[in-house]
């Protein structure tokens, strides 16, 4: 039995200049989502030279997730530094060079500064520092850097089936994402709520425009169904329809927001639109499944006694919600070390958004919590992360390995 406060924690020393010549590298290249290679092969060579055994896996043609992996000499869990690879898409705005390292007022701009070739940089400092150190460490060291988290998590996925790197052969991850824990809105995850997206096909029929009533308008009948779904909020207009949306003590309940409407003629044509097609994101709660998802929404849409037919299809990506105990060895040990770099509690809380820990811990169970250095403007023109933020950051994840190996489950 150890107490928390009996753990002795090391000080270590993190190479800034190393961190800092990384991370300008790796903005320098271009991981805009489904261009992610060129950044696996610089770190696959930068770990390498850190005397890691590497393997890159494609995911799909040209779009490698990279793995790592240390032992130490002693015996003791493994614990996995992750994050993704890609960014998100130039967006309009941007007055730096997304893709040219710029630091001004103690801030580094460039795309994926923040989101998160920053926190990857921190990482990778991290191990150095681990497979530096004088004192001999315990346990084993994964890293992993996947594709597509911005996108369809098709990396994310491919990890957690790795037979070296996925389920079972670690126990947690910390995932990079630019949450630094010192306000609210950077608090540390408890859980992300999951996601749904559906694909709600209207078949009308058709008829000449002059002539409707012998035709069945698919768009009309469409925006009966967006008229509902934006109203399923306010139960003063829904309660004769008899929904209920599931409600989580530390979520709440889940949201709807159509992302997409389709239909009517490619070409000009005076014809009743006989297709419509919508796209639904639909935020999910822990208890709501992927058949009471489809259900609800059919007997929902059931009721409005459209005239046209209705198909409800789930497409990907699904994400599965989740949620860590802060008692969790893993969120514990993360905590202990942020508390002995900041001398505070981080913040802490459930969060509607989704990342990769859908991935690893709804659906492949492996404990996961997110950490990461302090970051602006995410998926925003002139993004940018803070540079104080970075040595702190790489130090806590050090720490936060050592303090996990020490831990009693
Ligand atoms: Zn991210």
């Amino acid at each position: 039995m150890n107490s928390e406060n009996s753990i002795d924690i090391p000080q270590f020393k993190i190479d800034t200049k190393y961190l800092r010549t990384l991370l300008d590298e790796m903005i320098e290249i271009n991981s805009v989502v489904g261009d992610e290679k060129d950044l696996a092969i610089l770190l696959a060579e930068e770990l390498q030279k850190l005397g890691l055994a590497i393997q890159l896996e494609d995911v799909e043609a040209n779009r490698p997730n990279i793995y790592a992996h240390h032992q130490f000499a002693q015996k003791g869990k493994t614990l996995t530094f992750n994050g993704h690879l890609d960014t998100v898409d130039v967006c309009e705005g941007w007055t730096f060079e997304p893709f040219i390292p710029i630091e001004k007022d103690g801030n580094l701009y460039g795309l994926g500064s923040a989101d998160m070739k920053g926190g990857i940089a921190c990482q990778i400092a991290a191990i150095k520092a681990l497979v530096d150190s004088n004192e001999s460490q315990i346990g084993t060291i994964h890293f992993s850097a996947v594709v597509d988290e911005e996108g369809y998590g098709k990396g994310g996925r491919k990890m957690i089936n790795n037979p070296f790197f996925g389920k079972g052969k670690t126990d947690g991850i910390i995932i990079a994402e630019p949450l630094f824990g010192n306000t609210i809105a950077s608090s540390l995850p408890l859980g992300m709520t999951g996601k749904v997206l559906y694909k709600i096909t209207i078949k009308g029929l058709s008829a000449h425009a002059y002539r409707p009533v012998q035709g069945i308008n698919a768009i009309t009948d469409a925006s009966k169904i967006v008229n509902v779904i934006e109203n399923l909020g306010d139960s003063s207009k829904n309660e004769n329809l008899g929904f209920t949306l599931l409600s989580d003590d530390d979520f709440g309940k889940g949201s709807f927001c159509i992302l997409k409407i389709e239909g009517g003629y490619k070409k000009y044509s005076v014809v009743v639109p006989e297709h419509c097609e919508i796209i639904l994101n639909r935020l999910t709660v822990p208890g709501e499944t992927k058949e009471s998802l489809n259900q609800d929404l059919e007997q929902l849409i059931e009721k409005l006694n459209l005239k046209s037919m209705v198909t409800i299809e789930l497409v990907p990506p699904f994400y599965y919600p989740y949620k860590i105990s802060e008692d969790h060895e893993l969120f514990s040990s993360l905590k202990r070390a942020y508390k002995e770099s900041m001398g505070e509690d981080p913040y802490t809380s459930y969060m509607r958004m989704i990342t990769d820990a859908n991935v690893f811990m709804g659906e492949g169970k492996i404990p996961t919590v997110h950490f990461g250095p302090k970051g602006n403007n995410l998926h925003s023109p002139n993004e940018n992360v803070n540079v104080n933020s970075l040595e702190v950051c790489a130090k806590i994840y050090a720490q936060t390995y050592c303090i996990f190996q020490k831990k009693n489950k």
